[in-house]
């Protein structure tokens, strides 16, 4: 028993003179011979491997460690980063490390609204009757066309609830400001940069102020345009850009008792999600242009391109990129850390967000999380799928590609936005809130 244990290449020589067996000898010798061109053709393996990479092959994350003649396996690049396993930024890697600063900072503003005292004041400033009977009307509305088309309704009460408080916000309750008119003789006003925030405006959360001087020569005044960050200072000026707005309204949605998320992208734009109990899942909802449930707004339909779309909430951090980035020529470069980092840094917020969670709460938000990465793959392939139906046989015989058939969820997002940039057109001449205004008076002003 214990000889069939030794390798039989390291199996002890016979004494001399001990009769040899000459099948045994032909088999060792077999073996021996197996295991050196074995060991030759991995070493030639490796360094063709090496050869064709300039980063050294790393062996798959779990994969069982052989004692194997190299340490390097072939290199497979398209592998490389399979699974992806979160990684804490080098200290010496100041470009992930300045990532992390600004991700955990960025992830307070949600927990900014997480006050229930004013919470229930912001609510007084809702005219909540006039609200819920616009939804109650919309549900019905949704209800009566499921019913005659035999299937379930597509939205319910609550869901309405959001798109009605949605409405209110931007029609009748906060203002849109790019250049605010002058408060003597209500003249347009000029940008004059950036000025630092007087003391009882920093009180109020601003942390920095525009300046602007009235273009009426007879006048010539200054005005102030203090950027407030704290939502519930918002309720009280009504105004801003599109920061102001998805600040103050994503306040409101909590103050309603709904869970919402605020997301941020690093191309100058933000919105928000809202959960719909009934559908299970995060809805895009974007106050700015009144719009509900079109995630491919930006991309199929205003053609911006955006590399991290990253979604905060009080109950942690999630990259959401894939629900509004189908399509590769919409994505910019994401090259602020590598990307096992960024699921780090990722973990570490949520961590932080759940440490006073109860065990329950956490393991529910955590089979949440697994449900969403599955949606999330699912936009993947979902649009690997139109990228291969999109292709037309010509175009795959020429080797060139012709412009690709728009999905309809793509086409939808294309009308919508037209829509909302002609209504816009219409109330708001010489402004966008698409992260670019127009007719931008002050370029140094952030459009946020
Ligand atoms: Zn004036």
């Amino acid at each position: 028993m214990e000889r069939s244990r030794v390798p039989a290449g390291q199996r002890p020589q016979p004494p001399e003179g001990t009769p040899i067996d000459p099948t045994q000898f032909a088999k060792d010798m077999t073996t021996q011979f197996r295991q050196r061109l074995s060991t030759r053709r991995m070493n030639q393996l490796s360094s063709l491997a090496q050869a064709r990479t300039s980063s050294p092959a790393r062996p798959l994350v779990g994969a069982p460690q052989s004692p194997s003649v190299t340490d390097a396996p072939p290199s497979y690049s398209s592998l490389r980063n399979i699974p992806l396993v979160p990684q804490a930024p080098h200290p010496s890697d100041l470009r992930s490390l300045r990532f992390r600063n600004q991700l955990h900072m960025l992830s307070e503003t949600p927990t900014n609204w997480e006050n229930p005292g004013l919470l229930d004041d912001a609510l007084r400033a809702v005219p909540t009757e006039r609200i819920y009977a616009a939804a109650e009307e919309q549900s019905q509305v949704y209800k009566a066309q499921a019913e005659s088309l035999g299937k379930a309704p597509k939205w319910t009460y609550a869901d309405c609830v959001i798109r009605a408080l949605m409405t209110w916000f931007h029609d009748s309750f906060f203002e849109w400001v790019n250049n605010p008119p002058c408060s003597r003789c209500y003249a347009p006003t000029v940008g004059l940069g950036r000025t630092p925030p007087l003391p009882e405006e920093q009180a109020r959360s601003a942390g920095m102020v525009e300046l602007y001087q009235c273009s009426n020569a007879q006048c010539q005044g200054l005005e102030r345009f203090p950027r407030y960050k704290d939502a519930f200072v918002l309720l009280e000026e009504r105004k801003g850009r599109c920061g102001e707005w998805v600040n103050c309204f994503g306040m409101l949605c909590r103050a309603i008792g709904a869970r919402v998320r605020w997301i941020w992208n690093p191309e100058d734009y933000v919105w928000l999600e809202v959960w719909s109990e009934y559908q299970q899942r995060w809805v895009h909802c974007d106050v700015t242009e009144n719009t509900w449930d079109q995630p491919l707004m930006y991309t199929e339909g205003w053609k911006k391109k955006m590399s991290y779309i990253i979604a905060f909430s009080s109950e942690g951090a999630y990259d959401v990129t894939r629900r509004y980035v189908r399509d590769q020529k919409y994505a910019n470069p994401r090259n602020k850390c590598p990307e096992s980092v960024l699921l780090h840094i990722l973990a570490e917020i949520r961590a932080k967000r759940r440490a006073r969670m109860t065990k329950e709460e956490k393991f529910r938000l955590q089979g949440e999380d697994m449900r969403e990465e599955r949606a999330l793959c699912a936009c993947t392939i979902q649009a690997i799928i139109s990228g291969i139906n999109n292709l037309s046989i010509d175009s795959l015989l020429s080797g060139a590609h012709t412009t690709p058939r728009s999905d309809i969820d793509a086409q939808k997002a294309a009308e919508r936005a037209a829509e909302n940039a002609q209504s816009q057109r219409v109330h708001r001449s010489g402004e966008s809130r698409h992260g670019s205004p127009r007719n931008q008076q002050n370029p140094q002003d952030p459009p946020r």
